[in-house]
């Protein structure tokens, strides 16, 4: 959503809301000294380490390091986007949004949408539900085992056998057809006089997103005829598929509290599990597993078990999504269905406890591509090892996190009694291969200010040079350096585009005189991530001495870094000349140049100040 809000009102809204009073509702808060203490809702823990102050109206927890405001919490707890958090808020403080009329237009119009996605889902469930004709398709539930109350859960339904149901009921209503027909439910006839309806004579799935709205649906056929099994939605301005997971918004709380997530890929497959107790569930529903799907998951759990058909295109889709998933930092394991099994026929027929047994012993990366691998190739050749090693090693490379690479290289070492060292060889040259294949890979600096309503950008990852680092936390934590650093620091030598950012927030508060406010900061940025980052580096203290000598080490260490670039450059550009036995003196000239300057830098004076009481 991309609904602008102004700045003033954002703030005004954080300040209409006490951070101490809204996470109140969520958890017991006791009162130690400045600040309130409780039970993290992040991380599981026994004694409360988790803080909110309500001086600087921020909270951080010193167990897993989330931190943020007021509009941080409900992003991270009730999983909202920023702009959600904000109209969350600014409803019970009674405030009104107001936006700029542009996207003023288009929030009215996915709020039409979401109506008519909403109409269009109450309908198919009064067919299914209500009447004579809808009886096919709870006849079909019920052969499938769904209960009632799974119908009315996941408000399953029915499309009627007609070229016109959704369309004329919705004429009554007054709906137009424009609407049905963005909203993916109608579809023009090819003579253009007029439409028919996308869904008829199925049963209908509607999709919700995250907050619990209907955005879209899927329709599986119950007459025998040669129309695919199943059809589903377009992309909408509501509905994009990469970035939807079938059942969240059902649900996201038994995943949260397992801390583990069950991925299906049909819709029945989801219903059979929920209902047979299994409910830390999502389902892809007829799309490949995508990075934004990893996403969307990551913020409720890592932990991931596959559970895909038991033939050979299940395994093929599993292996795919390991990959997607293990490139975005989730834990995944996954299961192996009997081949002519798929979730809801096993569950069915073996019971909850079987299946509840093959989650629990779901394969790693390492065993489950060895048993794919066993079924084509002869393991036990040397040139069946040496290219299922490789195969292997493959996926290793997508794993993101070093330690957990490494445990799963010496797994394979094992596996194949080889030297672990040579494998770490191996995957060194892999990785070698890959980045001179794959081009430079160039971090767009994203602007991220208050207004935006994404939460994707700004990821404070790159190479940083650790004294940018250094010192933006620094300038976070100790406003009392804030004139020190301003007078010293060129803005220009931070190349991180999102510490860049928050050093120039910063100095605006400094130019503005005004008291430093980083719950205000925080709402800069609509990104948990950079605000962790910011109550992390407020909770971290030293003595100002120490404090101001790190400041000078930062302020010379950036200043210097583009000075010692080029001189590494021009040295380079010496030993060419030199091999080519051209001309070296205006080069080595320049060279002297920057190593005085660099001296010059290291020496220079700065004043400093004695700590203001
Ligand atoms: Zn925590």
């Amino acid at each position: 959503m991309s609904a602008k809000i102004p700045e003033e009102t954002i703030d005004q809204i954080r300040n209409a809301s006490d951070i101490v009073e809204v996470i109140s509702n969520y958890l017991t808060l006791t009162k130690k000294g400045k600040n309130y203490f409780g039970l993290c809702p992040f991380h599981p823990e026994k004694t409360p380490s988790f803080s909110v102050s309500p001086e600087k109206q921020i909270f951080h927890c010193f167990g897993c390091g989330k931190g943020g405001n007021v509009f941080t919490f409900l992003m991270e707890h009730e999983k909202l986007s920023f702009i959600e958090a904000v109209r969350m808020l600014a409803q019970k403080a009674g405030i009104p949004l107001s936006y700029e009329q542009k996207d003023a237009a288009q929030f009215q119009e996915r709020e039409a949408l979401f109506e008519t996605a909403r109409f269009a889902a109450r309908f198919f469930y009064y067919n299914l539900t209500a009447t004579k004709t809808g009886q096919v398709g709870l006849d079909y539930f019920q052969q499938r085992q769904v209960t009632k109350d799974i119908i009315k859960k996941f408000g399953l339904g029915f499309a009627l056998n007609l070229w016109d149901g959704l369309l004329k009921s919705a004429q009554k209503r007054t709906i137009k057809a424009e609407l049905l027909e963005k909203c993916g439910l109608i579809i023009p006839r090819k003579d253009g006089a007029g439409f028919y309806d996308r869904f008829r004579n199925r049963v209908i799935f509607p999709v919700f997103n995250a907050t619990g709205r209907v955005v879209a649906f899927g329709g599986r056929r119950l007459a025998d005829d040669n129309t695919p099994k199943y059809i589903n939605s377009p992309e909408t301005p509501i509905y994009q598929k990469r970035e939807i997971l079938y059942g969240l918004g059902q649900t996201r709380q038994m995943i949260q509290a397992e801390n583990r997530v069950v991925m299906v890929e049909g819709y029945m497959d989801l219903i059979s599990l929920f209902q047979a107790g299994i409910q830390n569930v999502v389902a892809t529903a007829g799309t490949a597993l995508t990075p934004e799907h990893a996403r969307l998951i990551a913020r409720y759990t890592r932990n991931i078990v596959l559970l895909y058909d038991g033939d050979a295109a299940g395994a093929n889709a599993a292996l795919r999504g390991l990959d997607v998933l293990l490139e975005n930092d989730l834990d995944v394991n996954v299961v192996q269905l009997p081949a002519e099994h798929d979730p809801d026929s096993y569950v069915k027929t073996a019971g909850v406890a079987a299946m509840q047994e093959l989650i629990q012993s779901a394969k790693p990366l390492v065993e489950f591509k060895l048993l794919m691998l066993a079924e084509t190739q002869d393991l036990t050749s040397a040139a069946g090892k040496a290219e299922a090693v490789r195969s292997i090693l493959n996926s290793v490379i997508k794993i993101k996190d070093e330690i957990k690479q490494n445990i799963t290289i010496r797994e394979l070492a094992e596996r194949f009694f080889l030297d672990e060292r040579l494998l770490l060889r191996e995957l060194d040259q892999l990785k070698r291969r890959l980045r001179s294949t794959s081009k430079p890979s160039v971090q767009t600096a994203e602007k991220t200010p208050a207004t935006t309503g994404s939460p994707k950008a700004a990821q404070p990852k790159m190479k940083v040079h650790p004294a940018e680092l250094a010192i933006t936390r620094l300038l976070v934590r100790n406003s009392a350096l804030h004139h020190f650093i301003f007078l010293n620091l060129d803005f220009e030598k931070i190349r991180q585009p999102v510490l860049r950012e928050i050093v120039e927030i910063i100095y605006l508060f400094y130019q503005e005189r005004k008291k430093f406010d980083p719950a205000k900061l925080i709402s800069y940025f609509d990104n948990p991530k950079v605000a962790a980052f910011i109550t992390g580096a407020l909770n971290e203290s030293f003595e100002f001495q120490t404090e101001q000598n790190l400041a000078v080490d930062c302020i010379v260490a950036l200043e210097k870094r583009d000075i010692l670039e080029t001189r590494t450059q021009l040295e380079l550009e010496l030993r060419e000349r030199e091999k080519n036995k051209a001309d070296t003196t205006s080069i080595i000239k320049k060279i002297q140049e920057l190593t005085q300057l660099i001296q010059m830098i290291e020496q220079k004076k700065f004043i400093k100040y004695p700590k203001k009481t």
